[in-house]
């Protein structure tokens, strides 16, 4: 049996992840190594696949956002060193440390939580302590320093945790204005007044990491030992901010016209008649919808690539097809390869273009990527 039939498909290009982590490497100095965030089926290009390019490219470290995706990973023979960036039931301590996991360590009650379940069952596990600097999520209070180091310096002291990395996540690092220029400010020094004062308390951890893509692209590493990538990994800017590295997009998504047919004037296509032709016309339906991670929200606003030209989408998108308008394309025809995400000739459609008319961000229609979507990777 084939692996998959081309229907619709997402190309991970390992080339493109390999030059990115090297544009990356070589922004940071030495003396900060890269941890590679791959929460999320690394941003829906592939955990599996993505941590071990990185690996064997170097990286030897490497962030998700729990323990079921820490244990796919070792489950497939991912080595190097995993932190899980948020919330682990605390009973799960004993496989957090059979399998080399480290945990974020947010709040005190979490900590003895945690610390209990370990000595109970005569555990260690690796910890870091996650501050919060400024985006009120997880993550211990940083102010007033001086009684905020006294609370996670008893944390420290716990027998059944390892604390040994010390870090915290940018809220505003991506923008450029004032007040977020202010903010990335204020948070970089929440970090190293707890930082200091910790220090001043005999604690030391063996890393301390904030950047995020954003900071890395932006900030000065000075400091840290650890950094956080993730969107650039992927070859994204996480914001439109130009950033000081060039970058290259790893996915690519395509589908195939499946049939083409001449419309008259007024026909309605899809559902709730939201496009009603004005002039005869060519329409390709194309087998790729919401179910896909295709958003429904380009219905009437989207575009293809066919044949190197662009085909506007015409009427509702559906759960699985949709409808474009090729009358100006020559010759399109069933099996036609559709270039959703990438590029065909002149033209390219990036993840950006289709977030801003959705109201959100790349990151997330990255993620949103279907399961069914099958990964191609090159
Ligand atoms: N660190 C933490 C704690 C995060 O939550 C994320 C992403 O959401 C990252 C790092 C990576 O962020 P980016 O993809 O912007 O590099």
């Amino acid at each position: 049996m084939k692996d998959f039939y081309k229907r619709t498909w997402a190309v991970v290009d390992l080339d493109a992840l390999q030059f990115n982590y090297a544009q990356i490497r070589a922004h940071l100095p030495s003396s900060v190594s890269v941890m590679a965030v791959v929460k999320a089926d690394a941003y829906g290009h592939g955990d599996r696949m993505v941590a071990q390019t990185l690996y064997d490219a170097g990286v030897r470290s490497f962030a998700v956002s729990n323990i079921n995706e820490a244990l796919n990973l070792r489950r497939h023979g991912i080595n190097g060193k995993i932190l899980i960036l948020g919330y682990t039931p605390p009973e799960a301590a004993m496989e957090l440390v059979e399998n080399r996991i480290s945990q974020a360590v947010f709040s005190a009650e979490y900590a003895l939580a945690l610390n209990e379940v370990c000595q109970e069952k005569q555990v260690r596990v690796n910890c870091h302590i996650k501050l919060d600097t400024g985006m009120s999520r997880i993550g211990f209070c940083t102010e007033p320093t001086e009684s905020a180091a006294d609370a996670i310096a008893r944390i420290c002291c716990l027998p059944g945790l390892n604390c040994c990395g010390l870090f915290s996540h940018f809220s505003s690092a991506d923008a450029h204005d004032d007040s977020s220029d202010a903010y990335t400010k204020l948070q970089t020094e929440r970090f190293n007044a707890i930082r200091e004062a910790l220090l001043t308390r005999g604690i030391r951890f063996d890393s301390y990491h904030l950047q995020n893509s954003a900071g890395i692209a932006f900030c000065s590493s000075e400091s840290f030992d650890l950094a956080r990538a993730g969107i650039v990994l992927y070859g994204y800017a996480p914001s439109h901010e130009p950033l000081p590295f060039a970058l290259r997009p790893v996915m690519s998504l395509y589908s195939t016209v499946s049939m083409v047919k001449e419309i008259p004037a007024s026909t309605a296509v899809s559902y709730n008649r939201t496009f009603v032709s004005s002039r005869p016309m060519r329409v390709a339906t194309v087998p790729i919808g919401y179910a896909d991670g295709y958003p429904r929200l380009l219905s009437n606003k989207g575009s293809m690539l066919i044949r190197g030209k662009r085909a506007p989408i015409i009427g509702n998108i559906c759960m699985d097809q949709l409808v474009l308008d090729v009358t100006d394309i020559p010759d399109v025809q069933m099996g036609d390869t559709v270039t959703v995400v990438g590029r065909d000739g002149l033209e390219a459609i990036s993840f950006d273009d289709l977030a801003q008319p959705c109201q959100t961000i790349h990151y997330e229609l990255m993620c949103l990527i279907g399961r069914r979507v099958p990964r191609v990777y090159q």
